[in-house]
């Protein structure tokens, strides 16, 4: 990993905030609010967290000149591990090293998600998520807004009634969503695994008590069974056919897909993966024959009417901070208009949460999550990777001086 000659600023604002918190003014050509308008020659005010107005037309000063970069919210990843790494051998980790070692590496993925433009990520789960999510939110440590389900359901964990258990106790764990796997890996295939009793257990406890579920399911029956148990989200889909993509349209389950990063990011790193678990030369050959299968898969998912295409990744080790490759190649690969996969990365994805009046949407009285882009997204969507400015709850964490090479190399 190597550092590019970037200057970066970063704000801590007072802790003891008086009534009179400080303003910020954030001026640029171009402002695209997440919800699908444009304003021109805006200027966005942030009081303290939040912003407060935005204001186009007007001159007067401005605490950040943007000049012709774009502003976008802060792009929020829906799927992201970000406690996986490589080791200091640089193999893949297939066991947990010292908690102090593990805690290091999800802090690094955590500030290049952040410096990458993402200032939120859910990831499904690992035992350090807490206590990352819990030091980032203190304010000091420079990373996303965490959310997490910190441990994963399968058919492995028990019958109905254990599997109510689990939920509950989640719950009390302070998991903000259920992560379940469906159906196999796509190194072994993608079946179906679970099984109908234990997805309706899972998916109806965590309904009743008001938690969120996503779920890991290749094939067409998983996700069909998935959905008919009540589950809000599928993960993957590799195998989704158009028969599945309508059934999640029609049942308003939201569908993220992973086909710009996942497989890419495996098959780059091979020799690192190589050997431990699943990773094997069949399992590789298998996530080989994905890339294909996504690219027929994503093109169906555009094209279906109403589908609630949300923005993750499923980075892994050694995908951290290359999020935004995905929402390029929805557009490359898939033909989703760069506008849609923008609001896909911002305000779907925060409907998605459960955020949706907090982020991903740029006006007054939402959180001061914004990023700029150097290009117009709207006519090179790889604009999205030339993050020069990033501000998280009003703090700047990132702002790479104009003309200064910006931050595709972390
Ligand atoms: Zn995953």
């Amino acid at each position: 990993m190597r550092f590019h000659a970037l200057l970066f600023v970063v704000v801590f604002s007072a802790v003891a905030v008086s009534a009179q918190e400080p303003t910020t003014r954030i001026r640029a050509a171009t402002v695209i609010d997440g919800t699908g308008k444009v304003l021109r020659n805006a200027t966005i005010v942030v009081q303290g967290s939040k912003i407060t107005s935005i204001d186009t037309g007007v001159s007067g000063s401005a605490s950040y000149n943007l000049g012709q970069l774009t502003v976008l919210p802060g792009m929020i990843d829906v799927h992201a591990h970000v406690a996986w790494h490589f080791d200091k051998d640089g193999r893949y980790a297939a066991r947990p090293g010292s908690p102090a070692s593990e805690i290091l590496y999800s802090a690094e993925n955590a500030f290049v998600t952040l410096m990458a433009g993402f200032t939120t990520i859910q990831s499904p789960g690992s035992a350090s998520d807490v206590e990352l999510r819990e030091a980032i939110a203190r304010g000091a440590l420079p990373g996303p807004r965490i959310l997490t389900s910190i441990r994963q359901i399968n058919e492995r964990s028990g019958t109905p009634e254990e599997i109510r258990a689990l939920v509950r106790q989640l719950k009390q764990d302070g998991a903000d969503v259920v992560k379940i796997f469906a159906s196999a890996s796509i190194r072994d295939g993608g079946k179906q695994t679970m099984t109908e009793e234990q997805l309706r257990a899972v998916c109806g406890e965590a309904n009743t008590l008001g938690m969120r579920t996503m779920v890991h399911a290749h094939s067409p029956e998983s996700i069909k069974a998935s959905v008919n148990a009540g589950c809000q989200q599928i993960e993957h889909g590799v195998f989704a056919d158009d028969e599945v993509l309508k059934l999640m349209a029609d049942k308003g389950v939201y569908f993220d897909p992973n086909i710009g990063v996942v497989l890419q990011n495996y098959l780059k790193n091979k020799a690192k993966f190589l050997g431990v678990g699943n990773y094997t030369e069949e399992g590789f050959a298998y996530m080989e024959k994905g890339l294909d299968l996504n690219k027929t898969m994503i093109k169906k998912a555009v094209a279906t009417p109403n589908l609630k295409m949300v923005l993750g990744t499923d980075a892994v080790a050694g995908a951290h901070g290359h999020n935004a490759d995905e929402i390029v190649e929805r557009v490359r690969q898939g033909g989703q208009k760069p506008m849609d996969a923008i609001i896909s990365a911002t305000s779907l994805a925060a409907k998605s949460l459960g955020l949706e009046k907090a982020i991903g949407t740029l006006g007054p009285g939402y959180d001061a999550d914004l990023i700029a882009v150097d290009g117009d997204p709207l006519s090179d969507i790889s604009a999205v990777t030339r993050v020069a400015f990033v501000m998280k709850g009003g703090k700047v964490y990132k702002h790479v001086a104009s003309g200064a090479k910006s931050n595709s190399e972390f």
